[in-house]
């Protein structure tokens, strides 16, 4: 398939055109680089031999968005390119329900002008808000989110859903991911954070190669086993073979589909600390800090439905992703040139 990437610069859209290009498609990636670097171009290559079109635009330029569908036959597109820092988005709001909303809609009408009918939607297991059961399912009622970000998500979900409702023609997966982590085992591809992290791995990493003094383990007064915060992190090259089978899935027309991306399984800060520290052989000191706010104690899949219909299953452990997010923080400590 010719498959239209967003936001293919980031952190999970990279993996996915790897992973995209190893399974025979053809990516093509739109990206308006304002949170990914253009040397991911030639890492790409260097990993795969293949050179990717590119086109810098960002997704909300519909006269852009329609030049790309004109000058390319796209069968489907996977939709990451967004805004995703939580704490930014409570600061600065209407910049993510303009980013986030309007790309999503303008993409949508270029797809159906051109006869586009196959999307792939990053959405987050934030939709859920504070579980009142676990493992999530995809029928466990939404939540209320805690942030913008969260809820340009919500939003959009809405959005895709109504749309498909009176578009049958329409293929559209919403993916709810867990927690990405990891890099490419090459050290070429990884998370490329700006500023201060924000998420635990990265910092973690940063940590480890001595770029931070001390990781602050937001609350260890949480009602779980060791005290902290219980998540589901998959790693990101599991991630995005996701997107492959689910592109796979639409060739079925399903109409609108919605999957967990994660493992199934809940690891700890605590525990993810210790899992880095082995795979690193590196100590990571931290100190406990008061309760981040908007934390939920705990969340993590119930994943039955992404593999009996998408016939995947993340098969990578935390401790391999700690050790290939090591392996990209010690081969780039500053980032993507
Ligand atoms: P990322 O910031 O690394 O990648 C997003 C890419 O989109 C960037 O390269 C950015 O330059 C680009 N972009 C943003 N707005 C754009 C626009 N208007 N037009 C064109 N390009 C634009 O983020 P990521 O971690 O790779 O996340 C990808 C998607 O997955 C996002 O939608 C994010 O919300 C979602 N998601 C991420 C996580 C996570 O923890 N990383 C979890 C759940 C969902
Ligand atoms: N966390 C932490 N210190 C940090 C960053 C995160 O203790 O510097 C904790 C956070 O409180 C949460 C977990 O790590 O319990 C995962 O946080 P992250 O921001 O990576 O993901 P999310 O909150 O979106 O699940």
């Amino acid at each position: 398939m010719k498959v239209l990437v967003t936001g293919g610069l980031g952190f999970i859209g990279s993996e996915t055109v790897v992973a995209l290009l190893e399974a025979g498609h053809e990516p093509i990636v739109v990206d308006n680089l304002c949170n990914s670097k253009i040397g991911v171009i030639d890492r790409i290559e260097t990993i795969t031999g293949v050179r990717i079109p590119f086109i810098q635009a960002d997704c909300r330029d519909k006269e852009a968005m329609d030049k790309i569908f004109s000058s390319y036959q796209i069968d489907g597109v996977i939709h990451f390119a967004g805004l995703k820092a939580v704490g930014e988005s409570v600061k600065l709001p209407l910049k993510y329900y303009e980013n986030n909303l309007l790309s999503t809609l303008v993409l949508i009408q270029a797809m159906e002008e051109h006869g586009c009918h196959n999307l792939v939607f990053s959405s987050s297991a934030t939709v859920y808000g504070d579980p009142g059961e676990l493992p999530l399912k995809e029928t466990t009622p939404l939540g209320t989110t805690t942030n913008p970000y969260g809820e340009t998500k919500k939003m959009i979900e809405r959005i895709l859903t109504d749309y498909a409702h009176v578009h049958p023609e329409f293929n559209i997966a919403l993916l709810r991911y867990f927690n990405p982590i990891g890099a490419h085992p090459s050290g070429l591809l990884g998370e490329d954070p700006r500023g201060i992290p924000n998420n635990l791995l990265p910092y973690v990493a940063q940590v480890a190669i001595g770029r931070r003094d001390h990781l602050n383990v937001f609350g260890d007064d949480y009602p779980t086993p060791d005290g902290t915060c219980i998540r589901d992190y998959i790693h990101v090259l599991d991630l995005a073979e996701g997107h492959v089978a689910t592109l796979n899935k639409l060739n079925e027309n399903p109409g609108l589909v919605i999957y967990n991306l994660g493992t199934g399984k809940g690891t700890s800060v605590f525990e993810v600390i210790k899992a880095f520290e082995k795979a690193s052989g590196v100590k990571v000191p931290y100190v406990v800090a008061p309760r981040r706010s908007g934390d939920v104690t705990a969340n993590y899949a119930n994943v039955d439905k992404a593999e009996k219909e998408l016939h995947w299953k993340a098969k990578r452990s935390v401790e391999d992703a700690c050790r290939d997010a090591y392996n990209f923080q010690k081969a780039n400590p500053e980032g993507i040139a």
